[in-house]
């Protein structure tokens, strides 16, 4: 079989930029409604990014979600580019040996790649490898082979509509099952081995920055497999307002050549959900003007990339 491009595949504003600028659009809006899909895909595209991160939008008929043709229409309108994430969660969890819920957990990243393939979009990341929670318990060997079962069967489903699959790890209060880049290094290997090539590394840097020796150290462990990045500072707030060694971030990128989407990633009670806001603790409103926050967080990313030699390096087995 031939070899599979694992950088995420682009086709407009995001399409031969080394490294295209992204946004949640959790930073916009809660849901996705037509109202919230204009408004952050549209707001976004006036920030200056080149894509949108898409959570997969609830179905059900009473949250009133946009259609994927409406959603088409306005990444056409503003020239932007998406990609789309979704959180596992406890009763969805393929993390587990409980058949009911590993089912429930595999439909919903199948749906999550049919949504990706029907709004264009080639990425599917996010914590696709176990819930979004605190668990009571390590992960065992028999929960973590069923996580390895299912995603493969999901890979190779991504692969035909083009879709890559990307695992987020998350700190050890929201999985007990990939904590490290290193961890996942292993676990995507494994996957490798069944035959998955179309599997990436995504890092949170508010994630790595509790869990990793350093942001350079979890990029350095990443290696090639690193495809997708969520820039998030160590408080979750506004980019460049916390603790996060940006410059020897954008240093370890730039010395393993990556190229791929760099994504901001912030959360305010102001604008997430009360159940977002509940699952991932935001409490404290760090700032409450999304026009306000993405224009900075842009200019913050783009002084990054210029401070670092990010643009000229060379890639080195990406
Ligand atoms: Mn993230």
């Amino acid at each position: 079989m031939a070899g599979f491009d694992r950088r995420i595949p682009f086709r407009r504003a995001a399409a031969g930029k080394a490294v295209p600028l992204g946004v949640h659009a959790g930073l916009w809006v809660s849901g996705w409604t037509p109202g919230a899909a204009r408004a952050a895909v549209e707001g976004s595209a006036a920030a200056g990014f080149d894509l949108i991160e898409i959570p997969v939008p609830d179905a059900s008929p009473a949250a009133g979600s946009a259609t994927p043709a409406l959603t088409v229409g306005l990444l056409e309108d503003t020239g932007l580019d998406a990609v789309v994430s979704l959180a596992l969660d406890p009763s969805s969890d393929i993390n587990t040996t409980d058949a009911a819920t590993s089912a429930r957990g595999e439909r919903r990243l199948l749906d999550a790649v049919e949504f990706a393939a029907a709004i264009g979009a080639g990425y599917v990341g996010g914590v696709t490898y176990s819930a979004m929670t605190k668990y009571a318990h390590p992960a065992t060997a028999a929960t973590r082979a069923n996580s390895l079962d299912v995603l493969t069967r999901v890979a190779a489903v991504a692969r035909e509509a083009d879709v890559r699959l990307g695992l987020e790890y998350v700190n050890r209060y929201e999985s007990n099952l990939l904590n490290t880049a290193a961890q996942t290094v292993d676990f995507l290997d494994e996957l490798g081995a069944r035959g998955v090539d179309n599997a990436l590394l995504h890092i949170d840097t508010y994630h790595a920055n509790s869990e990793e020796t350093s942001l350079a150290a979890a990029v350095h462990d990443a290696g090639a497999a690193l495809g997708y990045l969520h820039l998030s500072e160590s408080h979750r707030g506004a980019p460049g307002t916390g603790s996060l060694d940006w410059s020897g971030l954008f240093g370890a990128l730039a010395a393993a050549g990556y190229r791929g989407p760099l994504t901001v990633e912030s959360f305010s009670p102001a604008v997430v959900s009360a159940a977002t806001r509940d699952e991932i603790g935001a409490w404290r409103e760090l700032w409450s003007d999304p026009v306000a926050l993405t224009h900075s967080a842009v200019g913050f990313l783009r002084e990054q990339v210029a401070a670092s030699a990010l643009l000229t390096s060379t890639t080195e087995g990406m």
